[in-house]
């Protein structure tokens, strides 16, 4: 027997009509390529999201054609998230920090037909357009008058000259929920970048569970800042959410340095922020020195890498703002934990609860996970046993566009299928899963694993350390053993022995890295995080201490 409910898809477009018809006046703020700051709101979104689609449809593209953006967090990217993908065309956001070359390559295997890009990205279209023969039409993400005559890239044109001569009032299509809706390309830190492609039904249900109290917590009454880019797995789906709760959302546009987000937040009172942790590091040392304190920041939610405990006690103690931890990948949409205390947490002490706190979390409703051994067979969930993690739900990912790489899926004894995150983790008994290192990442020595993360937390922890890269250097005797490549803060002065001294009593002393290695900065991957696979290229003719051979 079925159920008398109405059949209504889950569509994106839903979001926008609602988002439209009941918090219209919602706020939104962006900081633009121009330099000055733009303010919109929900039923402006709506009514230009209304003229993108038409203006797909006026340029002839059609259902499931591929619409790709080079673009940075602002209003108008906004309009191409819902315009595009709510009138059944797939949005591509491209990330502006891989190789023009990897560019050309990602645009060629999504065939994508349309690229709109901010003008910042002018140089990399310039590079890559004469590559790309599957895009018809060039769209630069700027008013007529901003074009620039000469720029080489055929038929370019504005945005805005495209938008003004569309009618505002469409009917949006209705169609198959599991329909495509974005695209996202993986880092690929190895082989070619390969596409995680969500489905409108995965945004909607996504956007659901991130909004909930125990996960990102979003109502009408935030001001939410998303620094994690719309160009990397949606913003962590935060653009789906607000239209869902109508809260006012602040863009950041170009301007991603410690001075301009700090003044973000404070004229704009944001309540809440999202980024990785290479960006929270950079606002906690502007406001440091010049003594400055957050007037509305309540929550900010950190993750995409480890969020190291050093900043989480900053901003808790000296700031007063609550970090959520979170893990996630792009094959997840990206959401899969997220540290919020449970009720029996709330009596403990602050440092009880800061062991708690500095773990990934506990999984949203719709992703479910396990740890396996070598051989798949399941870890108990005691918070020592570690192993691989593996995760299946409604927004994981099932295959890569075009079937790359194959099925990635590992069935279980009931045939169920579960993603290999490529990550090693405990789960305590409370369901609290801890990040121990990316698989590739973690140092074996002695048959023992020494987990890198663990090692670069307690360096960070160091007054006189920006940033740690902990990897593995090969050993005789113990196969490998760890080393710590460290930046050190501006100004400040420290040892090699200092910080090696600085472990003592932290850790076991077997896991205390070999050496200190100085550098000036740890290259950082197209997502900010560290690329600790160029790290290791540029130290190959490093030798431990005592060159052991
Ligand atoms: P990406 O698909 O580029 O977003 O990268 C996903 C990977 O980033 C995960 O598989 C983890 O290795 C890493 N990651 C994301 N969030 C965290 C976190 N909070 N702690 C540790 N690693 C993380």
């Amino acid at each position: 027997m079925l159920g008398l409910m109405q059949n209504q898809p889950l569509l994106i477009s839903n979001l926008i009509e609602f988002a439209d018809r009941h918090h219209g006046d919602g706020e939104i703020v962006s900081r633009r390529v121009e330099g000055d700051i733009h303010r919109s709101d929900w039923n402006e979104v709506a009514k230009r999201s209304r003229q993108v689609a038409n203006a797909l449809d006026s340029l002839k593209l059609g259902h499931g054609d591929r619409v790709a953006t080079i673009a940075w967090n602002g209003y108008r990217h906004l309009e191409l998230y819902f315009g595009v993908s709510g009138s059944g065309r797939v949005l591509h956001t491209l990330n502006p920090r891989f190789h023009p070359d990897q560019i050309a390559w990602i645009i060629n295997h999504a065939q994508d037909s349309v690229l709109c890009f901010d003008m910042t990205f002018l140089p990399i279209v310039q590079a890559v357009h004469a590559k790309c023969p599957s895009v018809k039409h060039w769209v630069a993400l700027c008013d007529a008058d901003r074009l620039p005559a000469e720029t080489g890239i055929p038929g370019l044109q504005s945005y805005e000259a495209l938008l003004a001569a569309q009618p505002d009032r469409y009917r949006w299509p209705e169609f198959d929920e599991n329909t495509a809706s974005s695209m996202c390309y993986t880092s690929g830190t190895t082989g070619n970048p390969k596409a995680a492609l969500y489905s409108h039904r995965s945004t909607l249900l996504h956007a659901f569970a991130a909004a909930m109290p125990d996960m990102m917590c979003i109502s009408a009454r935030d001001s939410v800042l998303p620094v994690v880019p719309m160009f990397h797995v949606n913003a962590w789906g935060i653009p789906y959410s607000a239209a869902l709760t109508g809260c006012k959302l602040v863009f950041p546009g170009p301007a991603l340095d410690g001075k301009s987000i700090y003044e973000l937040m404070e004229t704009e009172k944001v309540s809440y922020a999202a980024g990785v942790p290479t960006i929270w590091q950079m606002l906690l040392t502007h406001m440091k020195p010049a003594g400055l304190k957050f007037s509305t920041l309540k929550r900010t939610v950190i993750g995409g890498s480890a969020c190291p405990p050093a900043m989480i006690a900053t901003f808790n103690d000296d700031y007063g703002v609550e970090v959520l931890h979170a893990w996630g990948m792009t094959e997840m949409s990206p959401l899969g934990t997220l540290c919020t205390l449970k009720n029996k947490h709330l009596s403990m002490s602050n440092d009880e609860q800061m062991k708690i706190r500095l773990k990934q979390g506990r999984a949203i409703f719709g992703v479910d996970m396990k740890i396996v051994d070598a051989d798949g067979h399941e870890l108990p969930w005691d918070g020592k046993a570690y192993g691989d993690l593996l995760v299946k739900g409604p927004w994981v990912l099932s295959a890569y566009y075009q079937g790359e790489g194959g099925d990635p899926l590992i069935k279980d004894e009931l045939g169920q299928g579960w993603f290999p995150t490529g990550d090693v983790a405990t789960i305590d008994a409370d369901g609290f899963m801890q990040i121990t290192d990316r698989s590739k990442d973690v140092i074996k020595s002695g048959g023992e694993w020494i987990s890198s993360i663990e090692v670069e937390n307690i360096a960070v922890a160091h007054p006189a350390v920006a940033m740690a890269a902990c990897i593995g250097v090969a050993h005789p005797k113990w196969d490998e053993r760890p080393i710590v490549v460290v930046v050190k803060k501006p100004g400040a002065e420290m040892s090699r022995e200092e910080l090696l001294q600085f472990y003592e009593g932290k850790t076991a002393k077997w896991q205390i890295p070999d050496d200190v290695v100085f550098v000036d900065a740890i290259p950082l991957g197209a997502t900010g995080k560290m690329l600790k696979t160029k790290l290791r290229e540029s130290l190959k003719d490093y030798k431990l201490p005592g060159n052991p051979t």
